[in-house]
């Protein structure tokens, strides 16, 4: 069985961020992902000839520490402003999005790391002083330490799944964290859109949240591809609906707005997990009742991709480097 010092959980950008900061410590770790790439959350997506980004479509930068990381990503020609707010003549304050789409940035911080794709673990367990990785298709692997960043309720499901033991404190923390859901329905248009000039339209209401022009935004798209998001009381109230449906609802809000949609092609995902409702108010969270056990992710106070990076940095450092 192969065995590692420090084995990672989810290639999102709390994960890579997490292994990036170990990496420069001169730690090794490996990352294990079930999606096709890396980036989790951070996705960008082929629908035909055009690209679209399905989950976040961008991010704000606060923290002085995190302003550093963007600047790097920015040198290497992998993140860029995309625009200075989404009303009017903007608040100035710059909104970042990846290069060419949010996948980008991921991909590139993957490139450096040891990132092991379509690797879905069904269970964690812990004995003989290790923590032991149970995957859905390839033989399980050992590690030292173990840092889980899939969003909580997948976390805990694996846990159950190899009857660990958490201190009822843990367990508590854990508990009280929950998700909104998102659907994201992509659509390409049979006519051109009018879109705001930088194609961002921040709605904030519902049922539709967000509209993404994603060639506006810089994608290399052919022509317009659009990325509507659901706000949370419409997602949950349509979880199950038929695309069909979905296209209605999106395209009766847009009726009422003096707008009309009509819908060339359409592909629906679901964000079960798509933003933090509730978060843990640390960056990250030691595990009590079981040695070697960290959890992060944008969970752990401050949601969103800004809050995943500290995280995953602050986890980092409770690994003890
Ligand atoms: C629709 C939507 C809109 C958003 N809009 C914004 C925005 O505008 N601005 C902003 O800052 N943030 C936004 N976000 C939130 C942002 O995307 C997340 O906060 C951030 O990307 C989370 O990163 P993470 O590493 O913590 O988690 P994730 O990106 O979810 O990474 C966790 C990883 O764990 C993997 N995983 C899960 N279970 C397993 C398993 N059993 N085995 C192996 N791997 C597993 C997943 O495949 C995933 O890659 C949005 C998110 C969504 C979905």
């Amino acid at each position: 069985m192969d065995h590692f010092e420090i084995a990672i959980i989810g290639a999102g950008i709390s994960g890579l961020m997490a292994a990036t900061y170990l990496a420069k410590k001169g730690k090794n770790s490996v990352l294990f992902d079930k999606g096709r790439g890396p980036g989790g959350r951070m996705s960008t997506r082929r629908f035909g000839k055009f690209r679209l980004d399905h989950g976040a479509q961008f991010f704000t930068v606060r923290n002085p520490r995190f302003e550093k990381y963007v600047q790097s990503w920015e040198k290497a020609g992998v993140a860029k402003v995309w625009c200075k707010g989404f009303s009017g003549t903007g608040d100035g304050h710059p909104r970042f999005c990846g290069a060419e789409g949010m996948n980008s940035i991921p991909k590139w911080l993957a490139g450096q790391l040891d990132v092991r794709t379509g690797h879905k673990v069904k269970s964690v367990r812990f004995f003989n002083k290790s923590w032991h990785l149970d995957f859905e298709e390839s033989p399980s692997v050992s590690a030292d330490q173990l840092l889980m960043t899939s969003p909580v309720p997948q976390t805990i499901a694996l846990l159950e799944a190899g009857q660990v033991e958490l201190a009822s404190s843990t367990r508590k923390f854990l508990s009280l964290i929950s998700y909104n859901p998102c659907i994201a329905m992509m659509v390409i248009p049979k006519h051109p859109l009018s879109m705001p000039e930088n194609g961002g339209w921040q709605i904030n209401e519902e049922p539709i949240q967000f509209v993404a022009d994603n060639q506006l935004k810089g994608l290399p798209n052919p022509g317009q591809a659009l990325t509507f998001h659901l706000g949370p009381e419409a997602s949950t109230e349509h979880w199950e609906s038929e695309p069909e449906k979905l296209s209605e609802l999106v395209r009766g809000e847009l009726r009422r707005r003096g707008i009309k949609l009509e819908i060339k092609d359409i592909q629906i995902h679901h964000w079960r997990y798509s933003q933090p409702a509730r978060i843990h108010d640390e960056s990250c969270l030691v595990a009590e009742g079981v040695p070697n056990l960290v959890f992060a992710g944008d969970a752990f106070a401050g949601s969103k991709i800004e809050g995943s990076v500290l995280s995953g940095l602050s986890a980092a450092q409770a690994i003890g480097v």
